[in-house]
């Protein structure tokens, strides 16, 4: 039996004890992103997070079943029902199929969630993998008449459904009060009124993706494809449903007015939102000057860094926040998790050097740490206070191998166990391999061959010798040859 977990649920502003629809499982779904644009800091931190939740819900014992969707057609430029597709846009101004805006960015993303070592998905669908289901829903919404048809697109009747069941209940607006406070856009499209979305558009001529359906040719709207693909893999009814805060409105907010009318009230169990990062206090936006893709983070190539920083600094960044909480990202505390993280693994090295000593009784400090942090992982995954726990116990192997002291063969068991199944498991921390250097070690050797092309310039052979000989006795062989340098290790 697993031990008790708590999650605060959006939609009834409680924390709420997890009890999932079968024992043992858990399904949990997770807006992805829009593969449009390189993945950035914004990524980062839904990415962590959920990922941190899928790998203690495995360590608690639970089968789990994580979906993530690709985001590859129907998200509009501004976010709600007006613009152009992003991807068709990007595509249309880049010359490219969108397939191969969606293949490059998809993979752009992938790699960017490797190095931040998150699990994938167990199923990641796309959007436009899953046509014909969403066609299939909106007839079925139209069916309630919940939804009606005009000039080959058709709309969510926001109105009607507000009358029957309520809508904003997840994000808690009321529709009158957004009705007062909204001045309606002149000539945006065919809806009753502004707060309708799409379920299917019409594509307009120059628009490349478009599906045969029976209103019109076109495409469908950004929200349907949450619901049909979290039914489809996970049931009419699942357990979890989690993305940014950014999404619960109106994103989710629609996604739950097309559940409730195809699959009844309670479609999610728990609704979960992570906060948004800022960034020096700031939102991130490109108008500001202080968007960072999760590239330049990594290789330091932004007018913010001072520094290239290791994915695991920017994974541990993230974990020093609770997800609810803000994060605001600086180049300075970034520079400080990295210390942080750096005196967290180190203690581990410390701890294989203190002997252990046979017939020593185990102290209660370690298991007190273990109980410490299991508890605040199951209270609504509280990293922070895990993570506080965790630099508790290198404080107690620091100050045990300061004094000279041994330790007991179960006090090493429980602070190893907690470093794999903790640190490595749950939070995913790990050391920075070899590997992981292996871009600013090829980035020097390039540096020196130059200096040393600037001294065979100056004719300076016995310098541009000593530097090949210097770095043949470091296992790294150049080529001279009339079309430059080459090297090999
Ligand atoms: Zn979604």
């Amino acid at each position: 039996m697993p031990r008790d977990l708590f999650i605060y649920n959006t939609l009834s502003r409680e924390k709420e004890k997890f009890q999932p629809l079968v024992p043992g499982h858990a399904g949990l779904y997770v807006c992805g992103p829009t593969v449009y644009g390189d993945p950035h800091l914004g990524h980062a931190r839904p990415g962590v997070v959920y990922d941190v939740f899928v790998r203690l819900l495995k360590d608690l014992g639970y089968k789990v079943r994580y979906v993530r969707n690709i985001t590859d057609v129907g998200h509009l430029e501004n976010d709600s029902d007006s613009g152009e597709d992003k991807i068709n846009r990007k595509a249309r101004l880049e010359e490219l199929e969108p397939m191969e805006i969606v293949q490059y960015y998809t993979i752009r993303y992938h790699q960017a969630m490797a190095a931040l070592n998150t699990l994938p998905p167990s199923i990641e669908p796309r959007a436009s993998g899953h046509i014909t289901e969403q066609i299939a829903m909106i007839q079925q919404i139209l069916d309630t008449g919940m939804a009606y048809e005009i000039n080959g697109s058709v709309y969510f009747d926001v109105e009607r459904y507000n009358r029957e069941h309520r809508y904003g209940i997840l994000s808690r607006r009321v529709l009158e009060d957004l009705q007062t406070n909204t001045r309606t856009l002149d000539g945006q499209d065919d809806k009753r009124s502004p707060f309708d979305f799409a379920l299917w558009k019409k594509a307009a001529p120059e628009h490349i993706m478009h599906w045969p359906s029976p209103w019109s040719e076109g495409f469908p709207g950004w929200h349907l494809e949450c619901s049909v693909m979290s039914s489809k893999y996970l049931g009419q009814v699942f357990d979890i449903h989690g993305g940014g805060m950014d999404l619960l409105f109106p994103h989710h907010e629609c996604e739950l007015a097309q559940n409730t009318v195809t699959r009844g009230e309670h479609s999610v169990r728990y609704w979960m939102h992570n906060n948004l990062i800022t960034i020096n206090g700031q939102k991130m936006g490109k108008s500001l000057g202080n968007f960072i893709t999760l590239e330049e983070l990594f290789s330091g190539k932004h007018p913010l860094l001072t520094q290239a920083f290791h994915p695991m600094t920017v994974r541990f960044f993230i974990l020093q926040a609770h997800y609810r909480g803000p994060l605001d990202f600086s180049n300075d505390a970034l520079v400080a998790a990295g210390k942080g993280l750096k005196r967290l693994l180190q203690a581990r090295l410390v701890l294989k050097k203190i002997p252990v000593q046979e017939g020593l009784a185990a102290s209660d400090t370690l298991a007190e740490m273990e109980e410490k942090i299991y508890r605040a992982l199951c209270d609504d995954l509280n990293t922070p206070v895990a993570l506080a726990a965790l630099f508790d116990m290198a404080g107690w192997i620091q100050a045990t191998s300061d004094a000279r002291k041994p330790i007991a063969p179960q006090d090493r068991d429980v602070a190893e166990r907690i470093y794999d199944r903790v640190a490595e498991g749950i939070l995913g921390l790990k050391e920075e391999t070899a590997q992981d250097h292996l871009p600013l070690v090829e980035g020097l050797i390039e540096m020196i061959l130059e200096l040393r092309t600037r001294a065979r310039s100056r004719k300076e052979w016995s310098e541009s010798d000593r530097i090949r000989d210097r770095l043949s006795d470091l296992g790294v062989k150049i080529k001279d040859s009339k079309d430059g340098t080459d090297w090999e290790f």
